[in-house]
């Protein structure tokens, strides 16, 4: 899809993290302190990213994953802002979601940091 075209769909703070690479401030969003069983789909494409049997209560102040539904992620290397960090993308459509981290306290070691902009829930039903 074309930039315009993104514009047009999401609302401006979900395209600032979306498509322009941006971070929510920490504790704000509206998935960190939410634990209800279902699915997080990615905020722009819909493509099923995260169940929420892998989310953990982090105190980072972003909704936390412990691991991703196989395929559906792309990792990449992200040397802005001076760090190495490894970025979380939707496969699908290629949207900017988060970071992902090795420090994670479940057993996968994974912390999967994510902005709650970035994505939608749908609850179990
Ligand atoms: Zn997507």
């Amino acid at each position: 899809m074309k930039d315009e075209n993104w514009k047009e769909k999401l609302a401006p703070e979900q395209y600032h993290v979306l498509r322009e690479k941006g971070t929510e401030a920490p504790f704000s969003g509206k998935f960190y302190q939410h634990f209800e069983d279902g699915m997080y789909h990615c905020g722009a494409c819909g493509q099923i990213l995260f169940s929420s049997e892998t989310k953990f209560d982090s105190d980072c102040g972003w909704p936390s994953f412990d691991s991703s539904i196989k395929g559906n992620i792309i990792l990449q290397e992200d040397t802005s802002h001076g760090m190495e960090r490894t970025e979380v993308l939707c496969s699908n459509c290629k949207s900017h979601l988060g970071h992902l981290f090795d420090d994670g306290p479940t057993k996968t070691g994974l912390r999967y940091c994510i902005n709650s902009l970035a994505l939608d829930f749908t609850p179990k039903k």
